[in-house]
């Protein structure tokens, strides 16, 4: 996928003005927030279980080295194989090669943010294959050929009406008079098309939520059991996943699992919690001949070691989007990237790069919700602050931006005349925007204006307000 976060103000314009978008994301309140709270409310030792989970993530990122060699003896010792790639285009190599060594000529996959990120689908259609996405999600969005526009719900950007309309267009050999109105119409016709594709697919791609060191097994989280029909069926399983995804033992992955579904969707574990451990042995019932772990890294290890690095521990949860006001009324195509919301304001930068991806960490109130419900404690505000730094040392913010800057800069290390400026600004403004008590429009506050009324300051600079509540708390002489 080629980077289009440098259109993100664009794009967000555009959004804010997507009657449709606004309705299909109001449904994150109630399908996310409601039940994530419920559910974290129940489980006292939720708090311990983000601690422990930080700690062993962030363990796992000072020894990545180490469990990735280990996680690759594994796969090995069970039969498997390991591919390593630096770049997407050693990974798509990887998954061609893999394909072509067995005359595929279907691919199903799981939905997987990684084959998203190295674009699996488009290469693999060029050089002849076809690729058939499998989560209802990802099945809608590659119909109406779209990127996901959420990490675990791709087609949040969808109403009913949208999805009906897609199928219409694309399943013209069933009646076109039938009922396409619930969400379980859309189940059931997905459910009958894609299972003949599950019966014919020659190779079957998933991502990994984990890669656990110690087994060598990798392991997907789902609930539509679509993974796992998967990698089950075809003779051939690819796991397409990144380095970060590695945690040393299975008793780590249990730490992690208790936070993730009840983060990401407020269930207690997802409906599917599947772990594949190398091919089909001898007297399985059922499984893979080949099993192949292709390990992507592209700038992730150059995220080791910098200010960034926390970001490494995300397990991909959709919480910090699901609470985050930006994304909440942009949707996740704005961000012009895979991964979106907060978290990709955060890593984003780091892997496309800050000249593409510089505006996305200024699409935050800082209001921290996003920092509060992740279930990594990623301290996602300060890593967006740390870009923001960044951005303008490059000198890559808009020069009348800095320019301000510079000027309140001079101004904040001389108080006295701060104090005396900004109480005589304030007091115009007061007396200014008495009448209305807003501003309609007011030079230098046209990007607040653009959109919205400022309200006229009534009370001061920030300031004096607090010397007269300073002065209110203060123990009476008498
Ligand atoms: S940053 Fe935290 S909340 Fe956001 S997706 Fe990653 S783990 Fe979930």
């Amino acid at each position: 996928m080629k980077p289009q976060s440098h259109l993100f103000k664009e794009n967000a314009k555009k959004a804010l003005n997507d009657a449709n978008l606004a309705r299909a994301l109001n449904n994150m309140k109630a399908g996310f927030q409601d039940k994530r709270r419920a559910t974290i409310a129940k489980l006292p030792e939720f708090q311990d279980l983000r601690d422990q989970a930080r700690d062993l993530k962030n363990h796992t990122l000072e020894n990545l080295d180490f469990y990735l060699s280990r996680f690759e003896d594994r796969v090995t010792e069970k039969g498997g194989h390991v591919h390593w790639a630096r770049t997407p285009a050693e990974a798509r190599e990887a998954v061609l090669e893999i394909c072509r060594s067995v005359d595929a000529k279907t691919v199903t996959k799981g939905k997987s943010m990684v084959t998203e990120e190295i674009g699996l689908n488009d290469f693999l259609i060029e050089s002849g294959l076809t690729p058939i996405e499998t989560d209802l999600g990802e099945y809608i969005i590659q119909l109406r050929h779209e990127l996901p526009s959420h990490i675990i719900a791709p087609a949040i950007h969808l109403n009913k009406e949208d999805v009906a309309e897609t199928f219409r267009e694309n399943h013209t050999q069933l009646d076109p008079n039938r009922r396409l109105d619930q969400v379980q119409d859309f189940t059931d016709e997905a459910r009958a098309i894609l299972r003949q594709k599950f019966q014919s697919a020659d190779v079957g791609i998933t991502g990994a939520n984990f890669l656990i060191a110690e087994t060598g097994s990798t392991v997907i989280v789902t609930n539509e059991g679509n993974g796992d029909l998967t990698q089950v069926l075809p003779k051939v399983h690819i796991v397409v996943a990144s380095i970060e995804k590695t945690i040393p033992t299975l008793e780590d992955s249990a730490t992690i699992l208790r936070v993730l579904a009840r983060s990401a969707t407020g269930q207690e574990y997802s409906t599917y919690t599947t772990f594949s451990t190398g091919p089909r042995r001898p007297g399985d019932l059922d499984g893979p001949e080949q099993f192949h772990v292709v390990i992507l890294d592209n700038g992730r290890s150059a995220l080791l070691g910098t200010e960034a690095q926390d970001t490494l521990r995300c397990i991909r949860c959709g919480a910090c989007m699901n609470h985050c006001p930006v994304y909440g009324s942009v949707g996740g195509h704005a961000y012009g990237w895979v991964v979106p919301g907060p978290i990709g304001a955060a890593l984003d930068p780091g892997l496309i790069g800050l000249e593409e991806a510089h505006d996305l960490p200024n699409a935050s109130t800082f209001c921290g919700k996003c920092a509060e419900v992740c279930p990594m404690k990623i301290p996602l505000p300060k890593i967006m602050h740390h870009w923001r730094v960044k951005e303008h040392e490059a000198k890559l913010s808009p020069p009348r931006f800095r320019q301000g800057l510079a000027m309140w800069a001079w101004f904040a290390r001389r108080p006295r005349l701060y104090r005396l400026g900004a109480n005589a600004a304030i007091g115009m403004l007061g007396r200014l925007g008495a009448k209305r008590g807003r501003f309609a429009k007011l030079p230098l506050a046209g990007g607040w204006t653009a959109h919205r009324d400022l309200p006229a300051p009534s009370r001061g600079t920030f300031q004096q307000q607090w010397a007269r509540h300073k002065r209110s708390q203060a123990p009476s002489s008498s």
